[in-house]
């Protein structure tokens, strides 16, 4: 089981759970997409590392100083990793969602945001202060860059303006072409953030050939643990900004004024939105994993994935009752995050039969992309279906769906049991 993983194992992949039906299994972890399992490695680099932390940019000591230097060689770690421009920032957060709550406070005045109805919660949400123009989902890649150009070709071309786009999709792990969209943002004087939080974990992402003007990505879905994320990419539109926390490290000067009241100097560096004393294992673990990956090498990654892709999908197929969702088809490129229905099953029991009976975790539900899994399942896009909410009737449309993901360290066995469950 291990070789079958190398070069990457992951951590986990020896815990056993009960089964209704009796006895123990390995847990399959097919939830990828909500969290990947941390990289042994990453483990190793942490446990290593955790004798030795101290409070970063603060003390002289030498623990200090070496947490200090390990915070900011994580920093440029990402950088490569993202094929960064030499003067773009890597600012650390807490995930994708705090990046782009991040990137949404730091918007010019007056600035317009173009984003897709399909996107995840977390790059749909945040842009609520601006004048935001939703965009109907695309049936093609080619569709999804002409609703772009037909929506970017109406703006006020004189504004700031910003698209938000996903790499790949959260529900259908379909890839979304990026470049093309990027190019026709640019054409249109806009900027574009890229939501790789389902991208980078599976794919080379490069912001040079991209083109694109930031990245946002989360450290527990790249195989590091919860707590870090990352913004990367162009610093004006962020050392313009107010701080997103004001305080400690953010500030570089702070005097009282003769009225009373005080005057800050903030930092123009990543810092000046990384107030309070920064989560440098959160830092460090995510660049252990970038390394990693980089180190494991993408084409061995995206080979091995796109074979337990093929093997999902082969036996999904030879099920009658259960219909795949996608916007862009069969042929279009993927990464290993698969959601479908299952035609007279309830999701949520389906998925917590694989579970009980199986050992398989999988999620089920709309997955933090309302508009795009009603759109997938045919129902009513405005009203219909919400998190928790009973499931259709027998007979009815399914108001939820079921998500199977994997990746690095994913053995061979946990598709093949899943494939055997659902037959
Ligand atoms: N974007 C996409 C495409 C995602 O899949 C997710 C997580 N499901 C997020 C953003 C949000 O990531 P996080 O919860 O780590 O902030």
């Amino acid at each position: 089981d291990r070789a079958v993983c190398a070069p990457l194992p992951v951590l986990g992949r020896d815990v056993t759970v009960p089964l209704v039906t009796g006895g123990d299994v390995t847990y399959a972890a097919l939830d990828y997409a909500a969290s990947a399992p941390a990289l042994q490695r990453v483990w190793d680099d942490v446990a290593a590392y955790a004798p030795y932390y101290g409070s970063v940019h603060r003390g002289a000591g030498y623990l200090s100083q070496l947490s200090t230097d390990l915070f900011e060689n994580a920093r440029r770690t990402v950088a490569e990793f993202l094929d960064c421009r030499p003067a773009d920032q890597v600012v650390f957060t807490r995930s994708t969602t705090d990046s782009l709550n991040l990137l949404a406070r730091a918007l010019p005045a007056g600035c317009q945001v173009f984003v897709f109805e399909t996107e995840h919660h977390a790059s749909l949400l945040p842009w609520r202060d601006a004048r935001v123009t939703f965009l109907d989902a695309p049936r093609t890649p080619r569709q999804a860059v002409e609703t772009l150009e037909r929506a970017l070709a109406d703006r006020d071309p004189h504004g700031p303006a910003l698209v938000c786009v996903t790499g790949a999709s959260n529900v259908t792990g379909e890839l979304w072409p990026v470049r093309e969209l990027a190019a026709a943002a640019h054409a249109h004087g806009a900027r574009i953030v890229l939501d790789a939080a389902q991208l980078a974990p599976h794919h080379p992402v490069s912001v040079r050939e991209l083109d694109v003007d930031w990245v946002a990505f989360s450290g527990h879905k790249l195989y590091a643990p919860f707590g870090s994320g990352v913004l990367a990419g162009r610093a004006d539109w962020l050392t313009a900004a107010d701080p997103y926390l004001a305080g400690g490290g953010a500030s570089r000067k702070v005097t009282r004024r003769e009225d009373g009241g005080v005057a800050v100097e903030w930092h123009e560096s990543a810092a000046r939105h990384e107030a309070g004393s920064p989560n440098v294992i959160g830092a460090y673990s995510i660049a252990s994993a970038c390394k990693a990956l980089t180190e494991a090498g993408f084409e061995t990654l995206v080979a091995r994935e796109r074979r337990l892709i093929d093997t999902v999908r082969a036996g999904l197929a030879e099920v009658p009752e259960v219909r795949i969702l996608s916007l862009f088809g069969d042929d279009a490129p993927r990464v290993g995050v698969i959601s479908f229905v299952v035609e007279g099953w309830n999701s949520s029991h389906f998925a917590a039969a694989l579970s009980a009976e199986y050992g398989i975790g999988v999620r089920d539900g709309l997955f933090c992309a309302h508009p795009l899994v009603r759109t997938l399942l045919g129902a009513d896009p405005g009203t219909q279906g919400e998190c928790g909410a009973p499931e259709a009737a027998p007979g009815e449309k399914s108001l939820n769906a079921i998500r199977v993901s994997f990746g690095a360290g994913t053995p061979d066995e946990h598709v093949e049991r899943f494939v055997r469950a659902v037959r």
